[in-house]
């Protein structure tokens, strides 16, 4: 791991078994998701959906902020 890298746990958000995940994020990009083996529920498990959720977090498409439509248009919101 880079010096500036950091490692997080968390939990998988796609599903309601959430399962407990590890990141490492590099200058704000998600590197890497694995399996959080000391996680009470999951114990090391997830699905291949967990493993891209970096993938998922970069997407451009990605909504970043609440939106709100103007006819035709959309507008971000806080
Ligand atoms: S890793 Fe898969 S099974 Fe686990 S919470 Fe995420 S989507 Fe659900």
């Amino acid at each position: 791991m880079s010096e500036t890298a950091v490692a997080r746990t968390s939990t998988c958000p796609l599903c309601e078994a959430m399962c407990g995940i590890e990141l490492r994020v590099e200058g704000g990009e998600v590197t890497r998701i694995r399996a959080n083996r000391d996680d009470v529920w999951s114990k090391g498990h997830i699905c291949p959906k967990g493993t891209v959720l970096g993938k998922l977090h970069d997407d451009p498409d990605r909504l970043r902020s609440p939106m709100i439509r103007e006819g035709a248009d959309w507008r971000a919101v806080s």
